[in-house]
């Protein structure tokens, strides 16, 4: 049995991976840390640790007190933060990242999941099913601490004989725990304002698309990938991963047909540059064609449950909304 920890598990990502794991490998042999409490729901719901990710004795001590084999390092500065702070990005996103490979290469742990992202690719990469090997000149921090991070994990894989597996997560929409300052947010966001105001006003303009995927699907994939066998993974920077691209004018058109007088608006700002640079569509036939990757929701399906559950979190917007 696996006995796992979860690095930024109080995250968008990490705490409906840390939900999962739990179900999986039984509370025991789960342990959920952040640098933060912000995520009370995870904090109480199990073993919960206080861990700096840039703090290699504080991550070494936490492996070593839980026995720990396999690590998910989900803590990173995302996309649109990451402009406004690149030096605590590129510390954050590269240094957490090899510390933990240094303690696999050490013997320490077995398994590593480390994240990478559609943020690797940039302007000159093809937009259209964006393939597996292609041109990478990411023009953000993140983008650049992302394929910077590939490169070492196939590196420590090849050198050092390192288990670490990546996906390239889309963007990714969830209803539990909202997002952590991505170019993506606004189709998380957009949601909660549908159904609180009937009115949101989009930082990207209506006509941008962007590969996205619902978050069931993106945990599905990260148990899928770190359950393959070993031989089965041989793509060991970080594999493309996809289910559905769609624009802020598509995915308000879907919402209005739930809540008939939604309304956007556009005020494109930063975040619209860091969108421009990024794929519309990917193409994931080598995750497929590995270990059998096969996404399930749709823009439809994907909208249906979004809205039934937060609905649930704002019971006033049944009066906006009619029934599925
Ligand atoms: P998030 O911002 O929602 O969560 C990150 C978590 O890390 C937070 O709980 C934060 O408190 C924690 N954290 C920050 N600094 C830390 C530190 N020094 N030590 C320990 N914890 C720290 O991010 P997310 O959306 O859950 O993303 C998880 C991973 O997936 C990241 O690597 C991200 O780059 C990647 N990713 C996410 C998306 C997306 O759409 N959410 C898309 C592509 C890739």
């Amino acid at each position: 049995m696996s006995k796992v920890l979860i690095i930024g598990a109080g995250g968008q990502i990490g705490s409906e991976l840390t939900y999962k794991l739990r179900e999986i490998y039984g509370n025991t042999n789960v342990v959920a840390s952040d640098i933060s409490f912000s995520n009370l729901d995870i904090v109480n719901s199990g073993q919960f640790e206080l861990l700096d990710a840039k703090d290699y004795n504080a991550v070494k001590i936490c492996v070593e007190k839980y026995n720990i084999d396999t690590v998910y390092l989900m803590a990173a500065m995302l996309s649109a933060t990451g402009e406004k702070y690149p030096m605590q990005a590129w510390d954050l996103n590269t240094n957490s990242l090899f510390h933990v490979l240094n303690l696999a290469k050490e013997g320490l742990i077995k398994k590593i999941f480390w994240p990478s992202s559609i943020a690797v690719f940039g302007p000159t990469t093809p937009t259209i099913d964006t393939p597996q090997h292609t041109i990478m000149e990411p023009t953000t921090v993140y983008g650049i601490t992302k394929q910077v991070g590939e490169r070492w994990c196939e590196y420590y894989h090849e050198q050092y004989g390192v288990d670490v597996r990546s996906i390239r997560y889309p963007g990714i929409i969830s209803w539990k725990t909202m997002p952590g300052g991505g170019t993506t947010d606004y189709a998380v966001e957009i949601y909660h304002e549908a159904l609180k105001k009937g009115h949101y006003e989009c930082f990207l303009s209506e006509d941008t698309m962007l590969p996205m995927m619902f978050m069931d699907d993106a945990i599905k994939a990260t148990v899928d990938i770190m359950q393959a066998p070993k031989d089965a993974i041989k793509i060991r920077s970080a594999y493309n991963l996809a289910a559905i691209s769609f624009t802020p004018k598509t995915i308000a058109s879907t919402i209005k047909q739930h809540i008939p007088d939604f309304n956007i608006t556009y005020k494109p700002d930063f975040r619209q540059t860091i969108a421009n640079s990024w794929p519309k569509s990917i193409d994931d036939a080598s995750a497929r064609a590995d270990w059998n990757w096969k996404h399930d929701y749709n823009l439809e399906s994907m909208t249906n449950e979004m809205i039934m559950q937060l609905k649930k979190k704002y019971p006033s917007s049944e009066k906006l909304s009619k029934s599925l």
